[in-house]
């Protein structure tokens, strides 16, 4: 079935590492552009054939920017889009991305009755010095009151954001926000670390305040670490980056490491098709001209091939613990995927990064620290 992805470009504040396709909020901008993904979701770009079935979908995602910033019926006006345009599972999940300053008990439970039933919080740090150098507006105690707020609204599949290797940051201060992330009890976290992309405010401010990032082996450190003590928790790690509680794993994020399909609504967004992948205009001002003077939002559409195909299902399935499973692939693309790759892999197997068995092939912890060199090869 397929992942629908709606794009929310508004923030309150600009972080000052932020790299998003993202602007500042404007409620006049905002209403034009609910309007106009309604617009494109009801078939602007791609009319339903008369007498098809409509397609399957058991996803939709709110990502941003912050989506937490559009109202509950701005939010229900998208889902009850998609529930025109797509046969919608019983069930689906339908994740909102918040912010934790952005959020209150009354705005909660309208997203609930609008039908979200998952919310991921943009946390980042459980330490206040932390998120001051971040640039972020909220404050440990209100990350905290947040997803308590979640969880009195009746919401039981929460997820938080952290990010480790921020400026500054030892291995004990990052275990402190571990810590007190499985105090506040998610059911699901994803553990990012920080890229300071060259523009970035943040990079100035590293530099005027000589603050700088741990060496790699003191990431190593924070990760396994990390790892190790979500897994004490009750937390299992299914992917390179996010853990979960059981039956808690990202269905929405699992279509884009299993090779599954999705489609994209939004400035920027993303999608991949029936063996093709395009991506709308990144400019909100942009995407919202285009969809009401009737031309198409997408651009860089393009057919991959198969081998691209059979390449990207390979990088992206090694981010799962689970790993690949080679039967299915072999069989999708008509190939012998061990006699295509396997002499690049076999030093790979020999340093005790990669597992191979005739059934599956997946990365060894270790192997998820070097996971970018072991998936070079499929590049
Ligand atoms: S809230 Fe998120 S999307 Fe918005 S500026 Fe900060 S990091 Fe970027």
């Amino acid at each position: 079935m397929l992942g629908l992805y709606v794009h929310v470009p508004f923030c309150a504040a600009i972080c000052n590492y932020c790299n998003f396709n993202r602007g500042l909020f404007d409620a006049t901008v905002k209403g034009r552009y609910v309007a106009a993904l309604v617009r494109e979701i009801d078939g602007g770009a791609e009319p339903v054939r008369v007498g098809s079935l409509p397609d399957a979908a058991d996803t939709i995602y709110f990502g941003g920017g912050t989506p937490s910033l559009l109202s509950p019926d701005d939010v229900s006006a998208v889902i009850q889009a998609c529930r025109r345009r797509y046969a919608m599972a019983d069930g689906a999940e339908i994740t909102l991305e918040a912010n934790p300053e952005s959020i209150t008990p009354g705005l909660l439970d309208g997203f609930r009755h609008a039908g979200v039933n998952r919310i991921s919080f943009g946390v980042q740090s459980f330490r206040d010095d932390e998120l001051k150098r971040l640039s972020r507006v909220h404050d440990s105690a209100r990350a905290a009151r947040a997803l308590a707020d979640a969880r009195a609204a009746g919401f039981d599949n929460i997820s938080l954001d952290l990010m480790m290797w921020l400026p500054g940051q030892q291995v004990d201060e990052w275990l402190e926000s571990v810590d007190r992330a499985i105090a506040v009890a998610p059911d699901h976290v994803s553990l990012y670390m920080l890229e300071v992309y060259p523009n970035a405010p943040l990079r100035d401010e590293m530099a005027r305040s000589a603050w700088s990032q741990a060496p790699d082996d003191d990431v190593a450190a924070m990760y396994v670490a990390g790892m190790e003590r979500f897994e004490a928790a009750g937390f299992v790690q299914y992917e390179i980056s996010n853990v979960a509680k059981p039956a808690r794993r990202s269905q929405h994020n699992l279509k884009y490491w299993t090779d599954g399909e999705w489609q994209g609504f939004g400035c920027g967004a993303h999608s991949t098709r029936r063996g093709a992948r395009w991506k709308n205009v990144s400019g909100t001002d942009d995407y919202i001209e285009r969809m009401f003077g009737g031309r198409p939002p997408a651009i860089e559409k393009r057919c991959l091939t198969v081998d691209e195909r059979l390449g990207d299902a390979l990088f992206t399935g090694l981010r799962l613990n689970d790993g690949i499973n080679v039967a299915v692939l072999n069989a999708r693309y008509a190939a012998d995927i061990w006699r295509r790759y396997g002499a690049d892999l076999q030093p790979f197997v020999d340093l005790g990064l990669l597992e191979v068995t005739p059934d599956r092939w997946r990365l060894t912890r270790q192997g998820l620290l070097l996971a970018h060199e072991v998936m070079a090869v499929f590049v």
